[in-house]
């Protein structure tokens, strides 16, 4: 019908494009998801278990800076919108290998804004709080607030959102950003600092905790970032910008307790290493306009991260295998000097 949407879902193999695939398909049955993937190391066909024999949803391998690619499958599937989650997400690989984040983040959402330009289709942006940089306490940033990206990473999305902001202002092309806080929940990549501390404790290793662990992060369940995105798709503005977060802090030293606690795992595991360079020391978001759209978090940072920890004593099956694989090496020169 013509009230379908085709959502083309980039990304949708990683860790929060996977969990938006299955949160859009449990509630809107009559649409239908076209998930283009180019699979890096991070993007996982295991994590779309128990879904791909769904009807309404397809798949395309495929390089979000491929125009010729991205607009053959718009094309042939009849896409209506874009929601746009590719990206090379992980902040310590954006210090090791930069210009790969340039190319997926900068010049791959550039790619499909000219595609939905050009076929006039609805575009969304998931973007981060750390385009926000470093924010001191007590204050917030609200979307009017300047970006000071300090990561390789975090500029990207800074670059590729003002990209965004250009094809609204120039074209009239309907889009909408998000910008989610740290987020945690099952299917996430063991680099992040969640499954990382959650498999290390179930494993018997150390939790590497970086600094002295007090930096302050908003943890967000990924169900929580996923509705929020949804809600956005549907109500949000043409051309507006919206935090999403909880509006609580947690440091990561706390979080690596909750982890300990509720996997039932050795307080002493913690320990501490040197810090990121460039670490940012806190990220705060002010989510007034987001709430005004109706939303709330269900989740605490706290309560997110003890759920999403929960996950992976029970899903070993699929954490197993990445780090007895090529994840081990990159564990050994992040954090083992070797
Ligand atoms: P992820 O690394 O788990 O997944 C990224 C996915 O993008 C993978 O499936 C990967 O294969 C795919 N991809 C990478 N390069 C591609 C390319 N050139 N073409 C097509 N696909 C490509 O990341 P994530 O944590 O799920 O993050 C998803 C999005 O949300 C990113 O845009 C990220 O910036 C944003 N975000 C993440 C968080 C967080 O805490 N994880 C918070 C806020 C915003």
């Amino acid at each position: 019908t013509s009230e379908q949407n085709v959502l083309l879902v980039t990304g949708g193999c990683g860790f929060i494009g996977s969990q938006f695939v299955r949160w859009w398909l449990g509630r809107e049955p009559g649409d239908r998801i076209v998930v283009l993937d180019h699979l890096t190391y991070a993007g996982r066909v295991e994590n779309l278990t128990g879904l791909w024999e769904h009807p309404h949803l397809s798949f395309h391998h495929a390089d979000v800076a491929d125009e010729e690619a991205v607009r053959r499958i718009c094309t042939e599937e009849a896409v209506t919108a874009i929601v746009n989650f590719a990206a090379e997400s992980h902040v310590d690989q954006s210090i090791v290998s930069p210009l790969a984040f340039t190319r997926t983040n900068v010049l791959g959402t550039h790619v499909l804004l000219e595609v939905a330009r050009t076929l006039g289709l609805r575009f969304h942006q998931v973007s981060t709080d750390e385009v926000y940089g470093d924010v001191p306490a007590p204050q917030r940033r609200t979307e009017r607030d300047v970006l000071v990206p300090r990561s390789p990473y975090a500029a990207s999305k800074a670059a590729a959102e003002h990209l965004v902001q250009a094809y609204f202002e120039t074209y009239a092309l309907h889009v909408t950003v998000t910008r989610g806080s740290n987020t945690v929940g099952p299917y996430q990549y063991p680099e992040k600092v969640l499954p990382l501390f959650a498999t290390n404790a179930l494993l018997g290793h150390p939790l590497p905790l970086y600094g002295d662990g007090h930096q302050q992060r908003d943890y967000m369940h990924v169900d929580d970032h996923c509705a929020a995105i949804a809600l956005v798709l549907r109500r949000g503005q043409p051309g507006e910008i919206y935090n999403v977060g909880t509006g609580c802090e947690m440091s990561n030293l706390e979080l690596a307790r909750t982890v300990l606690d509720t996997l039932h795992a050795d307080p002493a595991l913690i320990q501490h290493v040197a810090d990121r360079p460039g670490h940012d020391r806190r990220y705060a978001v002010d989510t007034a306009r987001l709430g005004a759209l109706g939303w709330t978090p269900r989740f605490t940072p706290d309560q997110a991260v003890a759920r999403a920890a929960a996950w992976y004593p029970e899903n070993r099956w699929w954490w197993e295998p990445i780090r007895a694989g090529a994840f081990r090496a990159f564990y050994r020169q992040q954090y083992e000097g070797r």
